[in-house]
């Protein structure tokens, strides 16, 4: 069912429901990679202040607008709340947001909202460690097996192989440049989590739109360490930066835009 579908009161109204659902799973995000960032269990206890472990109640963890009223402070012991978390939630919502106006209510949709959260934990746990945790990737895997043998028209099979073939392309030539470089460089050029990265994105793409992907990916990696200056803090690499927070990017941005992308670009030769 897409939007456009409902009448226009319907399709405001889970509109709403969508940025609602964004912000929260967003503050879910926030957590979850804050967790893994310290090492702590992130399916056990309750959140609590990072300063003096108040432990949050339900009035505190409304996203954004708890940040607002307390103005960006601990209720408690006054410490600041960085800007970063409401920040996160808004972003979450407007994936969300784009992923309910391009695929509607279907299964395709549900898919990529959890692909979204996903890739927010990644892309902020990489900001911030410089790592890319093997646990995040591995759901992202677990993520594409439940729903893709089940979506588009085409067969179980055909839809796993697709997947297959699209992530061994988006992989496979990376990791041979990157051993390239490595020789060259004789330093690590590309970090192994920036390669499985992309191998969990390709999954979810026609091997015509991995291109689109790597694309997007390396147009916002230049953007970000340009904007940014963040740096992994890899004492061997001090040059390095996190790759993460963009390949996650352009994995959303290639599930929204791909498709109708690589089919202008086609347009313009037939
Ligand atoms: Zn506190």
């Amino acid at each position: 069912m897409l939007l456009y579908e409902l009448t226009s009161a319907l399709a405001a109204y889970l509109l709403f429901c969508t940025v609602l659902l964004g912000l929260t799973m967003g503050s879910f995000a926030s957590c979850m990679a804050w967790r893994i960032a310290q090492g702590e269990d992130f399916l056990r206890g309750r959140s609590h202040c990072d300063e003096c472990g108040h432990e949050l109640t339900a009035k505190e963890l409304v996203p954004v607008f708890s940040w607002l009223v307390q103005r960006g402070r601990c209720r408690w012991c006054g410490s600041k709340i960085s800007v970063r978390c409401p920040f996160t939630e808004l972003l979450c919502a407007a994936a969300f947001v784009g992923i309910v106006v391009g695929y509607g209510v279907t299964a395709q949709a549900l898919q990529y909202l959890i692909l979204t959260v996903l890739l927010l934990a990644v892309a902020l746990v990489d900001y911030d460690t410089g790592l890319i945790p093997n646990g995040l990737l591995l759901a992202i895997i677990i993520n594409w097996a439940v729903f893709t043998p089940f979506l588009n028209q085409s067969a179980f099979l055909t839809n796993l192989t697709v997947g297959i073939i699209s992530a061994l392309c988006a992989s496979i030539p990376l990791l041979l440049l990157s051993l390239f470089m490595d020789r060259i460089l004789r330093r690590e050029s590309m970090g192994g989590g920036d390669i499985k990265l992309f191998f969990v994105c390709g999954l979810y793409l026609a091997m015509q739109e991995v291109l689109f992907l790597l694309i997007v990916s390396c147009i916002f990696g230049l953007l970000f360490a340009v904007l940014t200056q963040k740096k992994t803090g890899d004492p061997e690499n001090p040059e390095a930066f996190p790759f993460g927070p963009a390949i996650a990017a352009g994995a959303y941005v290639s599930l929204l835009a791909a498709k109708p992308a690589v089919a202008y670009y086609i347009s313009l030769f037939f």
